[in-house]
């Protein structure tokens, strides 16, 4: 019997880098510090008071949580904002879908520039919007005459920027974000710029985050995650920031109590520990460009990162360079343009594993 799938879902594989049982897992650009002792017991007793309340449905609009979140990008950016300006769901993944559920839908236009996040064209493909890839600059940066030719060619009501960028570890000037910002202003109908900081803890110092733009653009929404610098992405918990009307229109697409009371109590656990479980990311961006350094030095060709990754090639047969390394035990991505691959900052100890695995394989 014949299935009535959508026609342009038939034959897909679901999205998924492959989660594979070897010893250094470098692949998804996960903290590989998991958390303390002392935060797991804070989390497990949060979960505790929790458990006595699930015969109710949670807060439908986690107004603590959101509480929490203020806090937390007050004192990670200096920019002050208020539980109006929250909005949070299942991983940052679900908040760019209700994005694209409440400014995208059939008829409209959602926008990106390639090499970036592959999940963007998939949050478009389910919500029956039209899906248009621009491209970026060799080196990876946006190239702003491109931009505006193309936000004016295809009118998109949403623009989708990684920032840094996923795979490239490219992070944007607020220059350019402000350049797009206005060229979304001018887009009939209006068109809502997506920052996607999922990665901007890890940023080189002297990066600035979008979050200090939203004061003056009621269309920027800022998102992040607790899935990387906060080594939570088990707890499923991403968040954006906006102004409070973006923000009410989420809360119309959204499904009912989408956020758990465990999620909720997860994410306000670890939020109180957040200088604890933050503090390896200063380790982290050390470590990563160190490696940056090391690669270099070895002669391969590496994009600038702002991440806790590293995009490096080229190579001829990227695939075997995979594969030989995942024969010694490092599971890394194959990932990005033609000939790169990409790798995740982990301990002292996996970049060690790493880089011999390296050396061997692509004989360096
Ligand atoms: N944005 C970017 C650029 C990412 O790389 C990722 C994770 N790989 C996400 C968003 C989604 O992360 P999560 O759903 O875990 O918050």
């Amino acid at each position: 019997m014949e299935l009535p799938i959508r026609p342009e879902l038939a034959d897909l594989e679901p999205y998924g880098a492959p989660q594979l049982d070897v010893p250094v897992l470098l692949n998804v650009n996960e903290n590989p510090y998991p958390p303390s002792d002392a935060v797991v017991a804070e989390i497990v007793s949060a979960v505790a008071e929790a458990a006595r309340g699930l015969n109710r449905y949670p807060d439908r609009d986690f107004a603590a949580l959101r509480g929490d979140l203020v806090a937390y990008l007050g004192a990670e950016s200096g920019v002050q904002l208020t539980p109006e300006q929250i909005w949070a769901a299942n991983g940052s993944n679900e908040v760019m879908l209700h994005l694209l559920q409440a400014f995208g839908g059939p008829g409209r236009t959602a926008l990106s520039f390639a090499p970036t996040y592959s999940m963007y064209p998939e949050y478009a493909r389910d919500t029956m919007t039209v899906w248009v890839n621009g491209r970026r600059r060799e080196d990876f940066g946006l190239d702003v005459e491109h931009v505006l030719a193309t936000i004016a060619e295809h009118r998109p009501s949403v623009v989708l920027l990684a920032s840094p960028n996923n795979p490239t570890g490219t992070a944007l000037p607020l220059e350019t974000v402000r350049t797009v910002l206005d060229a979304a202003r001018q887009v009939p109908g209006g068109c809502v710029v997506v920052v996607d900081e999922a990665y901007a803890e890890f940023r080189r110092s002297g990066t600035p985050s979008a979050l200090e733009l939203l004061a003056e653009h009621p269309h920027l929404a800022v998102s992040r995650t607790m899935s990387k610098a906060f080594g939570m992405a088990g707890a499923r918990l991403g968040y954006l920031a906006a102004a409070p009307a973006l923000v009410d229109a989420l809360r119309v697409v959204r499904l009912p109590y989408h956020l758990s009371a465990v999620t909720q109590a997860v994410a306000r656990a670890a939020l109180a520990h957040a200088e604890e479980l933050m503090a390896q990311v200063d380790g982290l961006r050390l470590e990563r460009d160190a490696l940056v350094e090391w690669m270099r030095a070895r002669g391969l060709t590496v994009a600038e990162s702002d991440a806790n990754f590293v995009l490096f090639g080229l190579f001829d047969d990227r695939h075997a360079i995979w594969q030989g390394l995942l024969d010694r035990g490092v599971l890394i991505r194959e990932v990005g343009p033609a000939g790169w691959l990409r790798v995740s900052v982990g301990t002292p100890e996996e970049t060690t594993a790493f880089r011999d695995a390296l050396v061997e394989v692509a004989g360096l």
